[in-house]
């Protein structure tokens, strides 16, 4: 297995390349106004540790260990606040232990022993959480050991039921492992959120994930027959079915259940025959709204493109698309068994009308591979504008953490609200944000764009980005905080969702307690301690125990 990066992004020296370092330089200084300089990244040897304040039991010292490697890389998510403390060489909230099962009877006997010791237990998949959700925080812990319960051993694509089109996958896949088993039978999941390359079919489930589709299918919830799971009283697996009206789902609570309530082992998927014919174009507006009325239109028109997205002129041009004097309605259409090209023009159609620009003979589509990075970075000819967004879109966590080492604030926040609050919504959090940039002194000209990263008949899930200066050291995180709560706050006030696919974890819990009926929070909770009478399990994420 690649040795992935102890603090930020992706394996071991694969970080922001040259090229990129010169590109976010020439791109990004000019914009924010100031003085960029590269952080150098930490080395392992450098960091301390708390010591671990667990012994390696006998009985299982096969699947725990307490490396410092393991440790540190088991700390945190990947969240802006992760990655400016792993630069920083804070790893202080480590996990005393980092356990790797490889079958479910390895983890009912770390359960087991978590519960005999009294140990806190943080079910970890890829660890991409940008929540909060795979720490465990000093304060939260207490006296209590804390195990990293790392799921990678269960790995891989375990039967397939081609009659029914569905696949039975091990939590711990990630996501190009789990594409390339499934790539030879013709099939695919097409579950592409922005963090892929290194996240889990379990972590998808837990929180569960938004990702390829930007219409119809857009979380990953619909693409679920059946969930396994262990928890510390027993096992939970649903029935196979393509559909059941018997009471509430069992695995609509696994869903985005954080890895509260159980450990989830596996699941069967339904997945997919991989598309053939594809047809993509790109529309330009001269407004973000008109952009966006577009992106409405067409989710309302029955097309249900794959491929759905605004970037508002901003957001394009710091993505390299463009030179920023265009706000840019990505619309791809793909299918296994049918050409695309007749919805494609209809939806040209239909962005011609709403006001944009649409180059003459684009959108007419044909039968042609995948040639994004998603599919293996197989390039025979250039790929078009979507193709182009969707590798830009792998390569933009790694660029993140570049701005992070430039000392910059760099932040995203995603929501989902009704088309009729659309604009207000956006104007206001636009306003709120950038109000709190400037008062925390992440001026003169802090960069806030959005783009949609998902749309619906009745709505839509704008998504925020935030660049700007910041002070050194701590001060950085405060900032942060400070706008990061401003732009929340203007969120639940203006109705939107704390979180349409980041997850709630523990940076969300606020917006989430406001947000759930206080009796669901309750009857869950209560589902808690049956499933997990010692609390072991994630405390604190999602809801106190
Ligand atoms: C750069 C970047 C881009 C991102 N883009 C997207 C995106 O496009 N769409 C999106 O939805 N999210 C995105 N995220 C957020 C994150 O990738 C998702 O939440 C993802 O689903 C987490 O998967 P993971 O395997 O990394 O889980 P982890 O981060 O390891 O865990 C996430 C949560 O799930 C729990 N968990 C993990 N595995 C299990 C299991 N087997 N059983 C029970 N609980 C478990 C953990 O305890 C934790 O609470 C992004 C994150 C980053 C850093």
């Amino acid at each position: 297995m690649m040795s992935r990066s102890f603090w930020g992004w992706g394996a071991d020296g694969s970080g922001v390349t040259p090229a990129e370092q010169t590109m976010l330089e020439a791109r990004v200084a000019p914009l924010v106004g100031s003085e960029l300089s590269w952080q150098q990244s930490p080395e392992i040897g450098q960091i301390s540790l708390p010591a671990t304040r667990a012994t390696l039991p006998d009985s299982l010292a096969e699947l725990l260990t307490a490396t410092p490697t393991d440790r540190a890389s088991h700390t945190y998510g990947k969240s802006f606040r992760d990655i400016v403390r792993g630069l920083a060489g804070d790893f202080s909230a480590a996990p005393d232990l980092v356990a790797y099962p490889a079958t479910e009877a390895d983890i009912t006997r770390i359960l087991d022993w978590a519960s005999e010791v009294d140990a806190i237990l943080v079910p970890y998949g890829g660890g991409s959480s940008v929540v909060g959700g795979v720490e465990t925080p000093v304060e939260v812990r207490g006296d209590r050991p804390v195990i990293s319960l790392d799921m990678s051993r269960l790995s891989g694509v375990l039967e397939v039921d081609r009659h029914s089109r569905a696949a039975r996958i091990a939590a711990g896949t990630y996501g190009p492992a789990l594409e390339a088993e499934l790539r030879p039978l013709g099939l695919t999941l097409r579950h592409y959120p922005q963090s892929f390359e290194f996240s889990t079919l379990g972590g998808w489930l837990a929180t569960r994930s938004g990702g390829h589709f930007a219409t119809l299918h857009t979380h990953l919830d619909d693409f679920v027959e059946s969930i396994r799971a262990i928890t510390p009283t027993g096992e939970w697996e649903s029935r196979r079915l393509p559909g059941s009206g018997a009471g509430p789902s069992p695995d609509r609570i696994l869903l985005g259940s954080e890895g509260t309530l159980g450990v989830i082992t596996e699941a069967w998927m339904r997945v997919q025959d991989r598309p053939h014919f594809r047809s993509s174009f790109v529309g330009r507006f001269t407004s973000f709204s008109g952009a966006c009325n577009a992106a409405r239109l067409l989710a309302q028109s029955g097309l249900w493109p794959q491929n759905c997205r605004v970037l508002d002129a901003l957001e394009a041009f710091v993505n390299g698309f463009g030179d920023g004097s265009s706000h840019l309605l990505l619309v791809a259409f793909e299918s296994a068994h049918l050409s695309v090209s007749h919805v494609s023009q209809a939806a040209v159609e239909i962005v011609r009308h709403a006001g944009g620009y649409v180059d003459s003979g684009a959108g007419q589509g044909g039968e042609r591979p995948d040639r994004s990075r998603f599919e293996g970075n197989d390039r025979s000819t250039p790929a078009d504008d979507a193709e182009r967004w969707r590798d830009s879109f792998l390569r933009a966590p790694y660029l993140r953490d570049g701005l992070l080492r430039l000392g910059l604030i760099s932040e995203t926040f995603e929501t989902a609200i009704t088309w009729d609050r659309f604009d207000e919504f956006v104007e206001g959090v636009r306003a709120a944000t950038i109000a709190a940039l400037l008062a925390e002194g992440c001026g003169p000209t802090p960069i806030l764009s959005c783009r949609l990263t998902h749309v619906y008949p009745d709505g839509a899930a704008p998504y925020f980005t935030v660049i700007a200066p910041g002070r050194p050291g701590v001060e950085r995180l405060k900032q942060w905080q400070a706008v990061k709560d401003a732009a929340m706050d203007a969120i639940a006030l203006l109705g939107g969702t704390v979180t349409h696919h980041h997850a709630v974890g523990r940076d969300h819990r606020r917006g989430y307690d406001q947000q759930a009926p206080a009796t669901f929070i309750r009857g869950i909770r209560a589902m808690k301690k049956e499933l997990d009478p010692t609390g072991m399990l994630n405390p604190g994420v999602l809801f106190n125990c």
